[in-house]
């Protein structure tokens, strides 16, 4: 019956030496979708979706339950079984990464699977990695949805090495940074105004999160590979240093996203809540795009560096009299403090129709002071990354300007350097940002 037939076939198939009748998985993907199939492939599982129908499991049994077991089902008597079970064929790229196994687990090698570029991806070699706070947060599950093994990182700058049929952007060799987010529905109100960030489907983050599948787990860039839709990929002005680049992807577009939005240039009175990652970013887009900044600071350790970054002022915010002296001062106050702070004094430091603008994420809610608000009037708002197209706006502007992030580099990575990372980071002891060497880290991976 089917049975045999389809054992026949497959061994048929195996012992065959003449690839001429083999086909690409990219071939196999368009001859299913023009079946109006959808095919998602999540490590060796698959999934294939039929009007009314939905298989899932591994790609062998869904070959049976698919096609029937001779294979006779729409085009796959075309394919050579084997061919299409075989992971490479089926478009599957080995990936090596630091992954984290459980709630504040210690990194570790891990390999896993990346997708080979659909036509509208590009599959890059990562170069540098940043860390960044939401790294930890996700690692130790401060959010409390984390799913392990997780690979963090979502501050990542490469080089591409395969580009899909279909990608225009991008050709293989071009420096790019990847950021926070690697899919959106691209259908919805924010995705139509370029604000994939605030996707109303959910845009699919870089890592502890899924595709748009809403099945597919994504992983981040502690990892030597990444496949990601063209249009979530950047392209990174050539005179920058690739190391000090992956950062403005996160705490860079975090801090250009609000002054823009919120006008800033040469008529701006700036003041920056924290000197850390964000806040060193912010003081140099708000210096370059023409404002009077002023780096508002617990540390006076900070104090050199923000003068540095081209900050004219600098205040201690402990000290009553420095503190009284920027009073209605401020057009705009970017907060970047993921510590508890008193926003409401902070609030007092703003001028006639100022805007308090928070990027930085403190675990409890903050107290606001109504009557401040009412008296100037105030607006407070938040800010979260940005679109692609401001982010590819951001790194442009980086080239004109000089702009890079200030970072410590990290080469090669290791399980005991990580962690050590992660608490001097926990700590703010860091100048202003770790950036892993992601090629010497996985020097040995493909
Ligand atoms: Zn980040
Ligand atoms: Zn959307």
């Amino acid at each position: 019956g089917s049975q045999s037939s389809f054992q026949a076939r497959r061994s048929r198939g195996g012992c065959r030496t003449n690839t001429s009748t083999k086909l690409a998985a990219s071939t196999v993907r368009s001859k299913v979708e023009d079946e109006k199939c959808e095919i998602i492939i999540n490590g060796r599982d698959m999934k294939i979706a039929k009007p009314g129908n939905l298989y899932t499991g591994t790609a062998r049994n869904i070959v049976h339950a698919a096609y029937g077991l001779d294979g006779t089902g729409f085009h796959l008597k075309d394919y050579e079984f084997d061919t299409l079970l075989q992971k490479k064929s089926m478009g599957f790229r080995n990936t090596t990464a630091y992954a984290v196994s459980e709630t504040g687990g210690k990194f570790a090698l891990y390999n896993f699977e990346r997708r080979q570029p659909a036509a509208d991806d590009v599959l890059v070699r990562i170069h540098y990695c940043g860390i960044c706070h939401t790294d930890i947060h996700v690692v130790n599950n401060d959010f409390g949805m984390s799913q392990y093994p997780v690979v963090p990182g979502h501050e990542i700058v490469g080089v591409v090495e395969k580009v899909g049929d279909k990608v225009k952007k991008f050709k293989v060799g071009d420096l790019v940074g990847i950021g926070t987010q690697v899919d959106s529905c691209r259908q919805c109100k924010p995705c139509n105004k370029d604000l994939e960030q605030y996707c109303e489907k959910g845009s699919s983050l870089t890592y502890a999160s899924t595709e748009q599948d809403k099945v597919t787990r994504t992983q981040g860039g502690y990892s030597n590979l990444i496949t990601v839709k063209e249009h979530f990929v950047c392209k990174v002005p050539k005179n920058l240093k690739p190391e000090e680049i992956g950062p403005l992807m996160c705490a860079g577009i975090t801090t250009y996203s609000p002054l823009k939005k919120h006008n800033v240039g040469k008529d701006s009175k700036v003041a920056i809540v924290g000197l850390g990652g964000l806040g060193h970013m912010g003081v140099k887009f708000a210096v370059a795009l023409g404002a009077d900044v002023t780096v508002i600071s617990t540390s006076e350790s900070k104090r050199q560096d923000a003068l540095r970054m081209g900050a004219k002022h600098f205040v201690i915010s402990k000290d009553p009299e420095q503190f009284e002296s920027v009073q209605n001062t401020f057009n705009l106050i970017l907060d970047t403090v993921s510590a508890e702070h008193d926003v409401g004094a902070l609030l007092n430091l703003l001028a006639f129709e100022g805007v308090y603008c928070i990027v930085g994420i403190p675990a409890k809610p903050l107290e606001i002071p109504v009557f401040a608000l009412l008296k100037k009037p105030l607006v407070v708002c938040g800010s979260g990354v940005g679109g692609m197209k401001e982010t590819q706006e951001m790194l442009d502007f980086c080239g004109q300007k000089q702009i890079t992030c200030e970072v410590e580099l990290i080469s090669p990575a290791t399980p005991e350097i990580l962690a050590k990372a992660y608490e001097r980071t926990l700590k703010a002891d860091v100048k202003y940002r770790f950036v892993i060497d992601c090629q010497k880290t996985f020097a040995e991976a493909s």
